[in-house]
């Protein structure tokens, strides 16, 4: 979208109209002499979860005059990176290109804690969890293989002696993957956004970008209280992407998620790491619920997908019975050890492409306008490299990673061939 003001047109007749443009020209004058021009950046950030708040630490210590603004005061939890944790593991099935980037956000994470002295990463190991030929395991086995990943794929009594929390059907097979863990989402947007102001970024909370105009060499972004001036715009809106970023000719959809969080029962081993590690477990053929074991605050459990489609700003925040029961009967039959009333429920929004990978480029009206949904329920752990890849875009127009999965050309071609 390449946004531009419209004046409404007026009929301009009669003596008392020139008077009337008279006194228009003069207040003109007087104001545009007192009225400062738009503030100046290299780049604005729009957006300051998960990916803006790591471009824009990248971008300001690479000296980048830098801009963030934010509707919200991040961290918060009004978008898609709330809950207290995320999970990063390798064993990327759906497509090899995430293997070398989950490498380099592993060590971008370590760089992070290094510079801010927080720590961030939780190694738990991770299992997935199926039949033999399911989906989720087939494809995190040939992962494994084809990107020789440390792993185990185990059974029976060896599923039992690694999960000792977990009840599973006999017949089911799990891939161990050992270097997998979590990641604190709310500390690392904190400690994003710490840095990206140390490094001299201006950052902007509770300012809405409005609308932006992309003219000339640069970009005009208006928020309720300011224009400002860039040559480059990053735009990471999140669930917003869809309704605030048009033309981008793939469609960007919203997904309603709900996490719960569940203790474990009086008189139990209890539900941690060392009893239940980190999983996915397709539990239906193509359904798959996930879990973040208990490290403190409960174990978390949510189902993956198979939320409705909803508009950010109306979406519905009121946890239902049945929001409640398809997590709860999952926690009831394969995590015994757990009370499965939950103590806590939140919801949380995934931003889908239409066929879950990615979407990171150029806007298609202005190579000035970075766009980036590294979502699909699956973005977190790619946080900290996104926003290197983000500040190579803004700054140079490439960067040196593969991003040809993640292009809107590959996408509209997907979709045409899907059509
Ligand atoms: C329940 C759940 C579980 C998940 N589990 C995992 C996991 O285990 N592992 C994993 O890798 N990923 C996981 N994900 C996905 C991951 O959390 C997301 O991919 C990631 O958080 C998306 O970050 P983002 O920056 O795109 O969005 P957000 O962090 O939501 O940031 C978007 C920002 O844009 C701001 N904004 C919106 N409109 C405007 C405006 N007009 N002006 C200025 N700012 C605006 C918002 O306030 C917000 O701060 C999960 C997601 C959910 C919901």
């Amino acid at each position: 979208m390449v946004a531009r003001d419209h004046a409404a047109p007026e009929a301009l007749t009669g003596p008392f109209v020139y008077f009337l443009l008279s006194v228009r020209l003069l207040s003109f004058f007087f104001s545009t002499a007192t009225m400062p021009s738009p503030r100046t950046y290299d780049v604005i950030v729009a957006g300051l979860g998960a990916m803006g708040s790591s471009a824009a630490y990248q971008l300001a210590r690479r000296g980048q005059r830098v801009l963030g603004l934010d509707r919200f005061d991040p961290p918060h939890t009004m978008g898609s990176t709330h809950g207290h944790s995320r999970i990063i593991r390798t064993a990327y099935w759906d497509d090899p290109s995430y293997v070398p980037l989950v490498g380099r956000a592993h060590e971008s994470w370590r760089e992070l804690e290094a510079a801010s002295g927080e720590r961030l990463y939780y190694p738990t190991g991770q299992l997935y969890l199926g039949a033999h030929d399911s989906m989720l395991v087939s494809g995190a086995r040939d992962s494994v293989r084809l990107n020789n990943i440390p792993h185990e794929e185990i059974s029976g009594a060896a599923l039992a002696q690694r999960a000792p929390g977990l009840r599973a059907p006999a017949e089911t097979v799990a891939i161990w993957e050992p270097h997998a863990g979590v990641l604190l989402p709310e500390l690392a947007v904190a400690t994003f956004l710490k840095l990206a102001k140390q490094a001299g970024a201006a950052i902007h909370t509770e300012e809405p970008l409005i609308r932006w105009n992309a003219e000339g060499e640069g970009v005009t972004v208006t928020t309720p209280r300011a224009a400002y001036r860039a040559d480059r715009l990053v735009l990471t809106l999140g669930a917003w992407m869809g309704k605030l970023v048009p033309g981008l000719g793939v469609p960007l959809a919203a997904e309603r998620q709900v996490m719960h969080w569940f203790r474990p029962k009086p008189g139990t081993a209890g539900i941690g790491p060392d009893r239940i590690a980190c999983f996915m477990w397709e539990y239906e053929p193509g359904h798959i619920w996930y879990a973040v074991p208990d490290m403190g605050d409960g174990f978390k459990a949510g189902i993956h997908h198979d939320g409705p489609k909803s508009d950010p700003d109306a979406v519905d925040r009121h946890i239902s019975a049945h929001d409640v029961e398809r997590v709860s009967t999952r926690v009831r039959e394969m995590v015994p050890d757990a009370d499965p009333s939950p103590v806590a429920s939140a919801v949380c929004f995934y931003t889908d492409t239409p066929d879950g990978q990615f979407l990171i480029d150029t806007h298609p009206e202005s190579q000035a306008v970075v766009v980036a949904s590294p979502c699909s329920g699956h973005g977190f752990k790619f946080a900290s490299v996104i926003g290197e890849l983000l500040a190579d875009l803004a700054m140079t127009g490439s960067t040196d990673a593969d991003l040809s999965l993640f292009r809107l050309a590959r996408h509209r071609a997907a979709a045409a061939v899907k059509s």
